[in-house]
């Protein structure tokens, strides 16, 4: 290889690095908000803490944040009485460091293969220039607390700056976006009070917001200058309006200390109501809480809430906010709670995220994959409390914790092992048993077999016969309960039969089974079906003539089929799965017996219709030709009866 004859950098000029913070930098502009008033929470914070170190004396502490928008000046203020910076610092932080972090964006982002808009920056130090993203000019007036003069910084989004000597009394930073010609949304008062309520909610220092216009002007009487305790009638004026004024005393748009930054012993019930109230607003009282408070090795701290359900269709949609020490940063963060978590509501704390990081770094990070296991490990550890401290109220709120709890098992194996113990199994008949609890329970009659039926009413004829026998039935009628099983399967020797699915053991009375060929050949061929078994059982309950079965496993594959169908699968074309059904004709009832006398001729068959197709009816639905031949053969059959 031959030597190179010149080696060089490439270098970056702040005319090509502003078009790209103005059009790359943020996926949502509307962050440039949190990024200025963060940076004046930092301010303050760093001035606390220089206080609570001794290295600052007399100052006034009364730390806060104006946000002041004056849509006729086409200006958005942010300004605080923070720590402030000098001539040097100034020229250090605002100039210089933030281009070379620039720069280092750029080599990133460059290497970063994830290029969604979800945001990409923060731990670069570029924040302060997002005010360029809605800004033509930016001007900072700041004054350190260390007494130097205060500066004045004036900035277009060309990146070219002056600066001079600034007017400033006081110590802090005001930091005054020109908002562009493009950008005047943000000049609406309330775009700008939502876009604070979203991101600034619950930032450590006070903030207050104002509109230019918003004051009542004081204009007035000067003239008046009685003695204190005077009570003339201006005085008495005065005075109540100045007590007005004490009730309208501003409020900040911030909760300081928010209620997940306390101790849980420090909190009551109602305050967590009240806190998931006004987070979420949801007017519904949440199920129970989660309040999590991690402080070593890992150091976050949160609020989750299981939300009540108003009906089984409602989609279980919540809302997991994550904050960096109180920053607003985004909700339902994957990479930070597990997908399924986000069933829930909540707020999560975690200060050792970077403030607005890119996907990629999230999932790669050891941190976020920790705390994501623990707030599952919280989570879990809470369901088994309420499990073996008070089943009773567990299981009043299991029917709206199951279909958590079955999704969360299918989405992730641990956190099944770890709640296992603890999963109810709805009955038929009402009340709960675990799984252990039901095995325990039959053991006398079966072992290691579960009876359930997907539908009360439509099955309500096999699950008399089960609960006839002293058979409890598990009631599975949702979808995700017939997915869940599988699980349970394979974690255990059990297995789950649907009532409908085959002739229990304990539902066949003693004794040899009468059969008679002539009347299963009858039954077989007013069936129409070629597959159809057909065979005699002595049934305990005499009533009934027939039942249907179809296997539960034909039938398990067929409803897999039906929901591959569903969620837009290819269909599987001429491709039928063999029905493993069997009519299961009761030897005990009298009108089978009745029938095998005379197996022939048009009344035995219209009669072995009738019966295929009411054991049909209690297997499933008919399709409309069918319901429309059954109901016309119905209709002779009681023609002839008269
Ligand atoms: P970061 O906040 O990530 O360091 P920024 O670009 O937002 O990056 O800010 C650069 C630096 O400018 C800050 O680290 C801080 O030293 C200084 N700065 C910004 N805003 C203020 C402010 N309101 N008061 C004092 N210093 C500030």
């Amino acid at each position: 290889m031959s030597e190179a004859t010149e080696k060089g950098g490439i270098s970056v000029q702040t005319e090509h690095i502003f078009p790209i913070i103005k059009k790359w930098l943020y996926s949502e502009k509307e962050i440039f908000l949190r990024e200025i008033v963060s940076n004046a929470c930092d301010a303050v914070t760093k001035l606390k803490r220089l206080k609570s170190l001794g290295q600052v004396h007399d100052i006034d502490d009364n730390f806060k944040i104006n946000v002041t928008l004056d849509k006729e000046a086409g200006t958005l203020t942010v300004s605080d009485n923070g720590i402030g910076m000098n001539g040097d610092e100034l020229r250090r932080y605002i100039c210089q460091i933030a281009l070379s972090g620039a720069l280092e964006f750029i080599q990133k982002y460059e290497g970063d293969a994830d290029t969604s808009a979800d945001g990409i920056i923060g731990h670069f130090g570029l924040g302060f220039y997002s005010a360029f993203m809605v800004s033509d000019t930016v001007e900072v007036v700041t004054r350190s607390y260390d007494g130097s003069p205060a500066v004045r910084w004036v900035c277009t989004d060309a990146g070219e700056y002056e600066i001079f000597d600034g007017e400033r009394e006081e110590r802090g930073t005001d930091v005054i976006m020109h908002i562009s010609e493009d950008e005047k949304e943000f000049l609406e008062e309330s775009k700008i009070r939502a876009i604070l309520h979203k991101f600034c909610a619950f930032m450590p220092v006070e903030i207050f917001f104002a509109a230019a216009g918003e004051e009542e002007s004081s204009d007035e009487s000067q003239e008046h200058t009685h003695e204190e305790g005077c009570s003339c009638e201006e005085c008495e004026h005065e005075h109540e309006e100045h007590e007005e004024k004490e009730e309208k005393k501003p409020q900040p748009i911030n909760d300081t200390h928010p209620l997940w930054q306390k101790h849980p012993s420090e909190c009551t019930e109602e305050e967590y109501t009240a806190f998931y109230h006004k987070v979420f607003n949801d007017y519904r009282e949440p199920l129970f809480h989660i309040h999590i408070n991690a402080d070593y090795p890992l150091n976050f701290k949160g609020i989750l809430y299981f939300p009540r359900l108003n009906h089984e269709y409602e989609s279980l949609e919540g809302q997991v906010k994550l904050y960096y020490n109180q920053v607003f940063v985004a909700d339902n963060i994957k990479e930070v709670i597990p997908d399924y978590m986000l069933m829930l509501k909540g707020v999560l704390d975690c200060p050792e995220l970077p403030l607005n990081v890119s996907r990629s770094y999230l999932q790669n990070n050891g941190y976020v994959a920790k705390v994501s296991a623990h707030i599952v490990k919280k989570v879990c550890d809470k369901l088994n409390s309420m499990f073996t401290l008070d089943r009773a109220g567990y299981e009043k709120l299991w029917e709206e914790l199951k279909i958590f709890v079955e999704y969360a098992s299918l989405r992730d194996r641990k956190f099944y092992d770890r709640v296992k113990a603890s999963i109810l199994l709805p009955l038929c008949g009402g009340g709960h048993k675990t799984v252990d609890e039901y095995l325990e329970a039959a053991k006398e009659k079966h072992e290691n077999i579960i009876y359930y039926a997907t539908d009360k009413t439509a099955q309500a004829q096999y699950v008399s016969m089960f609960t006839a026998q002293g058979i409890d039935v598990v009631l599975l009628d949702k979808l995700i309960d017939t997915q869940f099983i599988s699980i349970v399967e394979g974690d255990r020797s059990v297995k789950f039969q649907r009532v409908d699915s085959g002739v229990a053991d304990a539902l066949k009375g003693d004794g040899e089974v009468y059969t008679n060929d002539a009347l299963r050949d009858l039954f077989k061929k007013v069936s129409g079906e070629e597959k159809l078994e057909v065979k005699f059982e002595n049934l305990k309950d005499e009533r009934i003539p027939a039942v249907l079965n179809i296997s539960e496993q034909s039938r398990r594959m067929e409803d897999m089929m039906k929901m591959y169908r569903m969620s837009g699968g290819e269909d599987a074309g001429d491709f039928k799965l063999p029905q493993e059904a069997t009519l299961v004709l009761n030897a005990n009832n009298a009108t089978i017996r009745k029938l095998g006398e005379a197996p022939e001729g048009e009344r035995a068959e219209s009669a072995a219709k009738q019966i295929y197709s009411l054991a049909l009816i209690s297997q499933r639905q008919l399709s409309a030709e069918e319901l429309q031949r059954f109901l016309l053969e119905s209709f002779d059959m009681v023609a002839k009866t008269l």
